[in-house]
């Protein structure tokens, strides 16, 4: 049955009437349509544009599908209506066609170099086999490569990059040869500044960015996806775990978590494009695309509305799902007050519909 929904729609910021029939949207009436919000302020379908529905609690990869349905449903029940999965260790292509959970865009699994990076997670390859590994993996997933960019090195005690400057830069271009968008996880200076410099698409963290490469990043349109959830959250403990045996790492880790706000702040500043992702699985929880909202807002100092871009309209545009247009596809939230007024109305969306059925 078609669905009817009234409001101040976003980014347009009219009162509309939308109909859902089906998976989409349309301004033409339908009549006989049931009407399932009759004000408010209504959204595009929430992105999470960092998240894990591969990885449980404690960083263990998930062993059925079920558990990625569970995961997912999380999310969506906070309103995320489409996920950008940063790489699984589990594969679930047949999940993105199912009518209740998000809709997916999916990297393969993390490439990793050996030894580094959660346990595991990653296929983990030395730098000759880089290349194969990435065109293989970008058939894996459905439009993206994860590459985690660099990781301790416990031969120098510091963060390094993966693999040579070379090699990395092969991975992006073996991605794109295959059709697929790189992200790459970065936590130093040296890999996002090599990995900026080679095109990758998305820099996933990002705590090494320097100001000069927020400039490039803006000019090549390179995406940041900052998650400084798990900065806020993660890098303490890292940190602290890490302090007797690798000091100077731990005290790197420290300090790129502190200066991240400013970091972020410099980035929107430069007109790099942000998108919001929580970096669910693992360390962090699913359903906090709405803290992650707030932090952009509150530390790096993101305007209420370009953070709601960032989660919504502009990150689906990003992303290839359509958002309240003709023919758009028929995911939406509503809020009862106007989030560009006050953003933590994000944390209770009133109604949520996902493929032209109502959630809540
Ligand atoms: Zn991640």
């Amino acid at each position: 049955m078609a669905l009817h929904v009234r409001g101040v729609v976003l980014p347009d910021d009219e009162v509309r009437d939308l109909w859902l029939v089906g998976d989409r949207v349309t301004f033409t009436p339908v009549p006989g349509a049931e009407t399932v919000a009759d004000r408010g302020f209504v959204l595009p379908g929430l992105v999470d544009a960092h998240c894990h529905p591969g990885i449980a609690p404690g960083a263990v990869p998930i062993t059925s599908l079920d558990q990625a349905r569970a995961l997912a449903t999380i999310d969506r029940d906070a309103g995320v209506l489409a996920i950008r999965d940063a790489g699984s260790p589990y594969p679930y292509p047949e999940l993105e066609d199912e009518p209740d959970l998000p809709r997916l865009a999916r990297a393969g699994r993390h490439i990793a170099s050996p030894r580094r990076y959660l346990r595991g997670i990653a296929l983990e390859v030395e730098a000759a086999d880089v290349r194969a590994t990435v065109t293989e993996q970008a058939r894996a997933g459905n439009g993206w490569v994860k590459l985690v960019g660099d990781w301790l090195d416990r031969s120098t005690g510091d963060l390094a990059p993966s693999w040579d400057e070379a090699t990395l830069t092969a991975a992006v271009e073996a991605a794109h040869a295959a059709g697929a968008r790189a992200a790459v996880h970065t936590f130093s200076e040296a890999a996002v500044e090599i990995m900026v410099r080679a095109g990758v698409d998305s820099v996933e963290h990002g705590t090494g960015l320097r100001a000069d490469l927020v400039e490039e990043m803006a000019r090549r349109g390179t995406a940041l996806v900052p998650t400084m959830i798990n900065i806020e959250t993660i890098f303490g403990g890292i940190a602290e775990q890490a302090r007797e045996k690798f000091p100077g790492y731990a005290k790197h880790m420290l300090a790129l978590r502190d200066n991240f706000p400013s970091v972020v702040g410099a980035a929107y500043e430069a007109g790099v494009p942000i998108y919001v992702g929580t970096d669910a699985g693992g360390g962090i929880d699913h359903g906090l695309a709405a803290r992650e909202m707030l932090l952009l807002h509150e530390r790096a100092g993101m305007s209420t509305v370009d953070v709601l871009a960032a989660a919504s309209w502009r990150a689906r545009e990003w992303l290839g799902f359509p958002g309240l247009v003709e023919d758009g596809l028929a995911d939406l939230v509503v809020y009862d007050a106007d989030p560009r007024a006050d953003l933590r109305v994000v944390q209770a969306p009133r109604r949520i519909v996902l493929r032209g059925r109502v959630v809540r």
